[in-house]
């Protein structure tokens, strides 16, 4: 790129930092829950449409939806009416080989737990030092404040690209991703386009791959009876404390065989098996029936989340046979809720190398090239093909109390976004 585009799209952030901290401050002012995005879209699609991009919004078509196995279940009364995805393309000269580039954000939160204090109310906004602080702030208003703010400076400087640039920002991502989802079966997502996830990862760390998981549910067989002939009778949570030690025997084995390069960093797991909650019980003096465990199994990119979950199934099996109660009342296995097939963009794609390469000159050490957990990531790279990041501003106490996200990095964002940009989409001429 032209040190002088370079320079004067360096400056251009840096004069619009005001800009976005208002913005984003004002964004974490909604309480955009899982269902109540219909406000924050519509505060969105007014904020493209004063940019003067082409923009679109399109609700959910849950019957759409329902029929994919990438569908994530919600109740059957869930309302997609007017909660919309929200589009806002400036578009490119096009022609040959011209590249769009999508700014994706979601719009919804995570619940405040009522039984926490905040150091600010949660739906303040409040700007502190270099901290805004709110539910939402970090995952993610930080990166849909850049995503706009972006769109804002390339438009206002009419710099002429060969390809479209699209702010997307879609509903209920942590749901598990039934507003991506839908985006994608709408070929939002273009194969010889590039996406950038801005979600909280800070900017020393580029996310490529997300790894698969499944919810299981197990339920264990017992006697049930008073607890005076606890000696003579199985208790179901007797019982489901053994499964639970062959699902740790199965995790230990699993952390043992399976290997990423993406996965280094990981400390002490880099694919995990656990159960998450136990119910079991009616009464403090009886001895349980039935126990119930549910809990979540994940795989690395590269595996499928459906053989993964067999072989799970299988060494459950073969590990509880002996056992005298089994004998007399076998298990059931089940799979439900959530479902995520693992996703991987190449690491040696040029856009990473763009991108990487982007950070240079914003005052940054070259970002790490990572896997990460579950995310949105694999519908865009599954479905369509398109090559796909985590990579946003950083903050602090995610999904927690006193969430943050920083200004500084809000900054930096936004300048790595336009840099990308030019050189992704690329200059006509
Ligand atoms: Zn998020």
């Amino acid at each position: 790129m032209d040190q002088k585009v370079k320079d004067l799209l360096l400056s251009e952030a840096e004069n619009h930092k005001d800009r976005l901290v208002n913005l984003v401050s004002k964004l974490t002012q909604f309480d955009s829950y899982i269902g109540d995005e219909k406000e924050i879209a519509h505060f969105v699609k007014d904020e493209l449409n004063n940019i003067g991009l082409d923009v679109r919004t399109t609700d959910v078509d849950h019957d759409l939806i329902k029929k994919r196995k990438e569908y994530i279940p919600m109740p059957e009364d869930t309302s997609y009416e007017d909660r919309p995805n929200v589009y806002g393309t400036l578009k490119g000269n096009g022609g040959k080989n011209s590249r769009p580039l999508y700014l994706f954000g979601h719009t919804d939160v995570v619940p405040v737990d009522e039984n926490t204090t905040w150091k600010y109310p949660p739906f303040s906004g409040q700007v502190d030092g270099d901290k805004i602080y709110g539910r939402g702030s970090a995952d993610m208003k930080g990166g849909v404040g850049v995503g706009i703010v972006a769109l804002e400076i390339l438009k206002k400087l009419n710099l002429k690209l060969k390809g479209d640039v699209t702010g997307q920002f879609v509903i209920e991502e942590e749901a598990g991703g039934n507003g991506t989802l839908f985006a994608a079966l709408q070929n939002e997502f273009l194969s010889n386009g590039a996406c950038i996830m801005l979600e909280p990862t800070g900017t020393h760390q580029i996310m490529v791959s997300n790894r698969g998981a499944q919810y299981f549910r197990i339920t264990v067989p017992g006697t049930e009876g008073g607890t005076e002939y606890h000696r003579e009778i199985d208790s179901a949570i007797d019982n489901a404390y053994m499964v639970i030690k062959i699902i740790k025997k199965f995790s230990d084995y699993r952390e043992s065989v399976v290997d990423h390069p993406l996965y280094k960093h990981e400390r002490t797991t880099k694919v995990p098996t656990a159960v998450g909650r136990i119910m079991s019980g009616a009464w403090p003096s009886t001895i349980p029936g039935e126990a119930v465990l549910e809990g979540t199994i994940e795989c690395l990119p590269g595996e499928n989340i459906d053989e993964i979950v067999e072989e799970f199934h299988k060494f459950i099996l073969s590990e509880v046979s002996d056992f005298e109660w089994y004998k007399k009342n076998k298990i059931k296995f089940e799979k439900f809720g959530l479902f995520f097939e693992s996703g991987i963009t190449d690491p040696d794609h040029e856009f990473i190398k763009i991108l990487s390469k982007s950070t240079e000159g914003v005052d940054l050490e070259k970002p790490k090239i990572i896997g990460g957990g579950g995310s949105d990531l694999r519908l865009p790279v599954n479905i369509n093909k398109c090559p796909t990041v985590l990579f946003g501003p950083g903050g602090g106490p995610i999904h927690s109390v006193d969430e943050w996200v920083s200004i500084d990095q809000l900054v930096k964002m936004l300048k790595i976004c336009l840099l990308t940009a030019v050189d992704w989409c690329e200059l006509d001429g």
